[in-house]
């Protein structure tokens, strides 16, 4: 049912009972905040290169805290990494996911970050399919991303869990490419439909040729590779053309949109640029 991805006071129990020990600390109001539900999902798109239709959004999770206000991922999802917390908030952000690109039109997607941390738990793909099946959203719409430090551990059983969630026709997406200990063997050995480069080389595009011979060579080896390429951070048109040009498949960043709550996405027409 749609409400499914709204509950989540059922599945917490562990985390709220750690509750006493940590008050007045960010980690408790953390445990709090994941027993209230103070989450949400805001989504951006991307979009194909070739004609600029929109073909999906990246769902990304803020935190609405009581006092301090809209509190950005990079400031509590390693305190949650850390306090085994990721694991229930990672539930409820694929279960919410899920919900709501099931009321979207057919054709555009869901992209879903997981953490390394959830990668450790058996019942992953169980709490995957539970998503899916709960929503009704058809795994072919949903995307995984999942960065490098992923594969670095357990990456034999990795492989096989990745290998489970692409026969049941889930998507998966190599995240920030080029940051991490970028070993080109991953992409060989791993199952990915597309690599997402990091904002970092877009950054400098414009400007700095090198930009320009590693995003074209990454290009290269994922067509040999049967992969897709996602441009991540892309601010400006001259961004957007030099990346085209480049032949890049995807394209996401503020030229195209902000992430934004779902209640304010326009959902009429499939438009491309804001600018
Ligand atoms: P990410 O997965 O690399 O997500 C892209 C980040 O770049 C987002 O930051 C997005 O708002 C930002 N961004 C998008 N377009 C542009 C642009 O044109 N210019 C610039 N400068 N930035 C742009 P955000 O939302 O703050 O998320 C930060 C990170 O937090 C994400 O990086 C991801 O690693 C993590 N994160 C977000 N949501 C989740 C989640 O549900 N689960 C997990 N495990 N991690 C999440
Ligand atoms: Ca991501
Ligand atoms: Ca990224
Ligand atoms: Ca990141």
């Amino acid at each position: 049912s749609k409400s499914a991805g709204r509950n989540c006071f059922t599945i917490y129990d562990e985390a709220m009972s750690a509750e006493l020990e940590a008050r007045n600390t960010l980690e408790g109001d953390l445990r709090d905040a994941i027993a209230r539900c103070q989450f949400e999902l805001h989504y951006q798109p991307f979009v194909d290169v070739t004609d600029g239709g929109r073909r999906g959004f990246e769902a990304l999770v803020r935190w609405r805290h009581p006092s301090r206000g809209l509190i950005p991922p990079d400031q509590f999802i390693p305190l949650a990494e850390e306090a085994g917390l990721i694991v229930p908030l990672g539930e409820w952000v694929l279960r919410r996911a899920c919900a709501d690109a099931a009321t979207w039109p057919a054709d555009l997607m869901v992209a879903v970050n997981l953490s390394p941390i959830q990668f450790k738990e058996a019942e992953l793909f169980e709490v995957i399919s539970a998503a899916l099946r709960d929503s009704g959203l058809p795994p072919e719409r949903l995307e995984i991303e999942i960065t490098e430090s992923v594969l670095l551990e357990r990456g034999v059983e990795n492989l096989a869990f990745m290998e489970r969630l692409k026969s049941i026709g889930v998507e998966l997406a190599l995240d920030d490419f080029g940051t991490g200990y970028s070993s080109l063997s991953y992409l060989t050995a791993f199952p990915f439909d597309k690599i997402k480069i990091d904002k970092s080389f877009i950054r400098n595009l414009t400007h700095q040729p090198r930009s320009s011979a590693i995003i074209s060579s990454i290009v290269t080896l994922a067509r040999g590779l049967d992969m897709a390429v996602t441009a991540e951070g892309v601010e400006t048109r001259e961004e957007f053309e030099r990346l085209a040009a480049l032949g890049v498949n995807f394209a996401q960043g503020y030229l195209f949109g902000r992430p934004q709550p779902v209640d304010r996405i326009e959902f009429g027409a499939s438009v491309q640029s804001s600018q």
